[in-house]
């Protein structure tokens, strides 16, 4: 038997593995697959890199999982966090109580959201920020007095979290196939997705903007479908993330805004990702121009030091709120102090150093600009950025825009690719995309750039070796 290693003690990368293996169920992972290959092991980070155990050094392009966005190792975020760790480590929000970091991330919040947002509900992540949406929306119909208003309308390929809500929001069908979801009167239109969509010889071609029309007029259909009477919300991401990063036609945001004010009902953005300058704007609904009733964030807000997520509440419906009663909903971590403190410091970094600015004016710019560079690659058939997201379509025909054969799995094989050239840039089928710290110089973009080519180039070149291209 071999006795316990003392906590923190190093070990080998394959000792890591063997107990990872054992005892550690990993988050959308076949684990039996896992088990084989071993985990990747991630020891330390510093600025926009991460480190494994093996000393091998990798350029984050995902920001951890999209939220990374002052960068690490910030001295600024781990003050805060050790401060109020010796202050008061824990407080709740319950039974007429706040805490000072709570109050003051509330107030900072307000202040940087559009103006319809003066409140906010806590979370812990951005999963519970949408169930907590569910709960909101339908509370807000019953106090109007309208009880039957209890559809929320989402989009297939969206991604809202992994809870029962969350998940049912979602539309990621094999997340539906496991499960039995959605839960009832939640429904799902076509996503605006034009590249998979709009380009198809059965929408004759449609140009972008008129297939972003199309697209929200579906979500018109629906309503006539259900029944304006019956539907409480619409909810989205300004830009889908896991989805694959699909930016939206111009002419699809101010459509859907439309669509919702003509039957009155509630517009939800999920901002989980788009928050906290990640478009250019401090949230997504702003590069888009709607002007959202809820929006739900987490992972920006504390950078990922930390879990915290939540929800800004309009005034539409705070105000029903505010003369409703008790909400019956909360939980324990709602407001947790050491996560609100990190949170505030958080955003004083992000306004300090201008990091919305720099995205909007510099970096943003030189990614798209860059982007429009790779899309003559010839393996990419369709180059999108918005803010400091980006994503490459791999196709085997840049003309015709033809896949290749799924079996080939040409994601899979690109990033395959960047972790061994120390980059990671996320697979999406064969849609490769990114979403780097916003704290980024030029420097490192170009450092960035250049791998995602060699990467592409490796790709290719494996696909000539195969015979596949
Ligand atoms: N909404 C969106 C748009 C997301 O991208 C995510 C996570 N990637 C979530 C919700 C769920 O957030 P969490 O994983 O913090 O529960």
């Amino acid at each position: 038997l071999n006795p316990p290693q003392k906590p923190g003690a190093t070990r080998t990368t394959a000792e890591w593995q063997q107990t990872d293996s054992a005892h550690y169920l990993h988050p959308f992972t076949d684990s039996a697959a896992l088990a084989r290959k071993g985990a990747r092991i991630i020891t330390r980070a510093d600025d926009i890199y991460i480190w494994d155990s093996e000393g091998q050094k990798i350029l984050d392009a995902m920001s951890g999982l999209w939220c990374v966005n002052v960068g690490y190792g910030r001295q600024e975020l781990i003050e805060a966090a050790t401060r109020q760790l010796q202050t008061l480590p824990f407080y709740n929000s319950f039974f007429n109580t706040a805490t000072p970091p709570a109050i003051e991330l509330a107030e900072l919040l307000a202040e940087i959201t559009p103006p319809q947002f003066q409140h906010v509900f806590f979370g812990g992540s951005g999963s519970e920020s949408n169930d907590t949406v569910v709960r909101l929306v339908r509370r807000y119909w019953d106090l109007q007095g309208q009880p039957e208003r209890k559809v929320i309308i989402s989009r297939k390929n969206a991604y809202h979290g992994s809870t029962m809500a969350g998940a049912s929001l979602g539309g990621m069908s094999e997340m539906h196939q496991q499960g039995g979801l959605p839960i009832p009167d939640i429904v799902h239109i076509e996503q605006p997705f034009w590249f998979a969509l709009g380009r198809d010889e059965r929408s004759e071609r449609l140009s972008r903007e008129e297939f972003g029309r199309r697209a929200a007029s579906w979500l018109e259909d629906k309503i006539q479908e259900i029944g304006p009477g019956r539907v409480a919300a619409f909810i989205g991401e300004p830009v889908q993330g896991a989805g694959g990063v699909i930016v939206p036609p111009s002419t699809y945001w101010p459509e859907i805004q439309r669509i919702c004010d003509r039957h009155g009902i509630l517009l939800v953005s999920d901002e989980v990702i788009t928050g906290f300058g990640r478009t250019g704007q401090w949230f997504g609904c702003e590069t888009m121009g709607t002007k959202p009733d809820l929006m739900t964030f987490a992972k920006g807000v504390t950078s990922g030091y930390i879990p915290l997520g939540g929800v800004m509440v309009g005034e539409r419906v705070a105000k029903a709120l505010a003369n409703g009663g008790e909400f019956a909903h909360g939980y324990t971590y709602s407001g947790h102090p050491v996560a609100c403190a990190v949170a505030v410091a958080n955003i004083r970094l992000i306004q300090r150093e201008g990091l919305v600015e720099r995205v909007r004016e510099d970096t943003g710019p030189y990614l798209a600009q860059r982007y429009a560079e790779l899309a003559g690659h010839s393996l990419v058939g369709e180059a999108q950025t918005c803010g400091l997201m980006g994503a490459l379509q791999l196709v085997r025909d840049k003309t015709s825009g033809a896949p290749f054969p799924a079996e080939l799995a040409v994601g899979m094989m690109c990033r395959a690719h960047c972790f061994r050239e120390g980059l990671i840039m996320r697979a999406v089928g064969d849609r490769m995309i990114i979403a780097p710290p916003l704290s980024m110089t030029r420097a490192q973009m170009d450092e960035m750039l250049a791998l995602i080519r060699r990467c592409l180039d490796l790709t290719l070149a494996e696909l000539q070796q195969k015979g596949a291209f």
